[in-house]
């Protein structure tokens, strides 16, 4: 079919970056001899850390076949990832990359399947070997990949809800998961059969990790700039912030009950002056992009390092949150306090 020559050129192209190095090759012979893959059509995407590749299983079904590359330098601005992380304490050897490679393939799967057990839209993982990750193929039955929300031609009325649907994504992934996405924008995520998939989990971190905060304000901030360009009323980084790690309740109906409290509070005042409310939370979310988030308990009941660093001018502001909830003890939604420029003063 069309798809494939539409593929090839591409798909010309990773081979001369050699990503199928010799052992790659292998393992995919060996997946086509055991019969889960019959052969590789082209490349639906090549990227900086993998390409994808669109094949066929034996029963003719649509498989996507995402490759990792095995060069060092690639992985080398991923240790930010791992560092603090759980699961990369053993066995993460900067020197041998195709075992680092490999650890990243394996957490991906990892992670798919953690979305997949709550019913999050994402690719199911088929298997995993070494650097060569299967998953099911998101696409038309003729083959054609589904687009990236970034490229995707939504009808302007949908927008709202796939918001709302997107956010109560990154709810259930927090909080039943246990995870932060890490790398959510426009293009790790595609718009599939009218509903919005999350793909890329490979450097998605424990919601504990040292820096999940800053991941998951970053994450959102991009969801937001988003969807503001498409013209949807949105919460702005920081209420979503706090929607996203404040409900701890299991059941989604009370996230979806809140997450519409939120929206019917914001929205008459963006009907009203769209361009005030715009503005006003555009000055918000800027205090909010630069403050610190304590992210233990430890962090939080310790003044003293506090005080050091509002003094030390990391930000311009302290931010208190809801890290009770994260433990599990149940306390309720507390809100983020940012304490105002005047209080310092007097901590000190
Ligand atoms: P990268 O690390 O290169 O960003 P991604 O997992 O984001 O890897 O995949 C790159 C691209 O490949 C995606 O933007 C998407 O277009 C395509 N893709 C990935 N997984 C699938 C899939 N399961 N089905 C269809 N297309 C996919
Ligand atoms: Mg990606």
């Amino acid at each position: 079919p069309s798809e494939r020559a539409n593929y090839k050129d591409k798909s010309d192209r990773a081979t001369n970056e050699q990503v199928l190095d010799p052992r790659t090759r292998l393992i995919l012979f060996k997946m086509i001899g055991r019969g889960t893959i019959s052969e590789v059509n082209g490349c639906i995407s090549t990227g900086k850390e993998a390409n994808v590749y669109h094949a066929l299983n034996s029963q003719g079904e649509h498989i996507a076949v995402k490759i990792f590359k095995t060069s060092i330098l690639i992985f080398k601005d991923r240790d930010r990832y791992v560092t603090g992380e759980r699961r990369f304490r053993r066995g993460y050897s900067k020197h041998n990359p195709r075992k680092m490679v490999r650890l990243w393939a394996e957490k991906e799967m990892r992670n798919l399947k953690r979305l997949v057990s709550v019913d999050i839209p994402c690719p199911e993982p088929i298997e995993v070997r070494e650097n060569v990750l299967l998953m099911r193929f998101l696409g038309t039955e003729a083959g054609w990949a589904s687009p990236r929300l970034k490229d995707a031609e939504i009808p302007e009325d949908q927008l709202p809800d796939l918001y709302k649907n997107l956010l109560l994504i990154v709810h259930k992934m927090f909080h039943e998961c246990k995870l932060v996405h890490a790398d959510l924008s426009e293009y790790n995520i595609l718009y599939h059969q009218s509903q919005l998939f999350i793909i890329d989990v490979g450097q998605s971190v424990e919601h504990d990790h040292p820096s999940a905060f800053d991941f998951l304000r970053s994450d959102l901030k991009n969801v937001e700039e988003f969807f503001s360009r498409r013209g949807v009323p949105c919460l702005g980084v920081r209420r979503a912030f706090e929607f996203v790690i404040g409900e701890t309740s299991t059941e989604g109906f009370i996230a979806t009950k809140q997450l519409d409290k939120l929206f019917s509070e914001i929205q008459k005042s963006y009907t009203d002056d769209t361009e005030f409310y715009d503005e006003r939370q555009h000055s918000d979310d800027k205090v909010f992009m630069q403050s610190y988030i304590p992210r233990s308990l430890d962090a939080v009941y310790d003044p003293e390092r506090d005080v050091d660093l509002v003094r030390g001018g990391e930000g311009s502001s302290l931010i208190y949150s809801d890290v009770i909830g994260i433990v599990g003890v149940t306390e309720g939604m507390k809100k983020i306090e940012i304490i105002p420029e005047e209080d310092k003063s007097e901590e000190e």
